[in-house]
């Protein structure tokens, strides 16, 4: 089981520092309708860990205090917490950018009456899962139903405006590989996704965002039963590009978990791997209050393989267009 959450430095990444700061993330709690088979924080619907209103004002707070312009909410299902539509709006009112990491079948759920008006009228930019344009794979990796539900929600939020050219609602699809392979080109893909939802549904988006699956938690879990953890670990790492180390997430973003402590994204969140600043091991976004990290190195681990291989992967796709282009891409 040692291999499955391997946290020990890889020799051959160099020290990479943090820039200034632009993105905060800030995981809401890990419940959520659904339980995805490759969830990287293992989250459910009977998960317990919430953030409370107390961390949702130091989360306002540090915005106050830094000129961070967007905030990234993610889960489980952020929607799910008590405080996210007060969030969502103190921080419109501040001008910052918001996105929501939004399952879309949380929009369909009883509890959630009036979500689709509220993202909508606080220019709320959607970035949700999709793994394919074909119900059987969708189903397969999220749950049965999934793919219908989401699909009402995708064709709501149209006529709301998401995804219209000209409108300034913003919907991004996200795509994540089935199994235990690199997903192909983004562009490829995101013009393929956009005949198939549109002919098939007359679905329209923004952007489609490719990520790599990190070989981590429910993931790794299914890659060791199936043993092939090892193969996707040297898939990844014989496809690692040096240069991506400049654009990796983490230089810019910090990720902050439901009782408010902080990572350097939310792959060490899961992982339960802190910031780390100077000696201290564990860092809280109250202490951080007007800071802005530059300079601090990060400790880069086998996982990080997960964004450095191919295209380079990150919580907003790609991180350089891969120039393969003519690679047919397969969900
Ligand atoms: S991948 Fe997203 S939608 Fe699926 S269980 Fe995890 S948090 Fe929920
Ligand atoms: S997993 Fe990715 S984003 Fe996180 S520390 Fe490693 S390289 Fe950075």
């Amino acid at each position: 089981m040692a291999e499955l959450f391997s946290i020990h430095p890889v020799a051959d990444f160099p020290t990479v520092d943090r820039l200034s700061l632009e993105v905060l993330q800030v995981n809401l709690g890990y419940r959520c309708n659904q339980q995805c088979i490759h969830c990287h924080v293992n989250a459910g619907p009977e998960r317990p860990e919430m953030m409370e209103k107390p961390a949702i004002d130091q989360v306002i707070d540090f915005l106050r205090s830094s000129p961070i312009r967007q905030l990234d909410l993610t889960g489980g299902a952020p929607e799910l917490n008590l405080h996210f539509r007060y969030l969502v709006r103190v921080a419109r009112e501040m001008n910052i950018d918001v996105m929501d990491r939004c399952n879309l079948t949380i929009l369909e759920e009883s509890g959630q009456e009036g979500l689709y008006e509220f993202l909508a009228q606080h220019q709320v930019e959607i970035i949700s899962s999709l793994p394919c344009y074909l119900r059987e794979n969708v189903d397969f990796q999220r749950g049965d139903g999934v793919f219908d539900r989401s699909v009402r929600a995708l064709k709501k939020l149209n006529q709301l405006g998401y995804g219209q050219k000209g409108s300034d609602l913003t919907l991004n699809l996200v795509y994540n590989p089935l199994g235990a392979f690199l997903p192909p080109p983004q562009k490829v893909l995101e013009e393929e996704y956009r005949r198939e939802l549109g002919q098939r549904h007359g679905i329209v988006f923004n952007h489609l965002y490719t990520i790599t699956n990190m070989p981590i938690h429910r993931f790794a879990l299914r890659l060791t039963s199936k043993e092939e953890y090892q193969s996707y670990m040297y898939l990844l790492r014989k496809a690692h590009q040096e240069t991506h180390l400049q654009s990796i997430m983490c230089r810019t973003l910090i990720s902050v978990d439901w009782q408010g402590y902080v990572y350097d994204c939310d792959f060490n969140q899961a992982l339960g791997l802190p910031l780390r600043l100077g000696e201290r091991s564990s860092v809280h976004l109250s202490e951080l209050r007007g800071m802005d990290l530059k300079g601090n190195p990060i400790p880069l681990l086998d996982h990080c393989y997960g964004c450095t291989a191919g295209q380079g992967s990150s919580c907003t796709g790609v991180l350089r267009e891969s120039s393969d282009h003519k690679s047919k891409a397969t969900t």
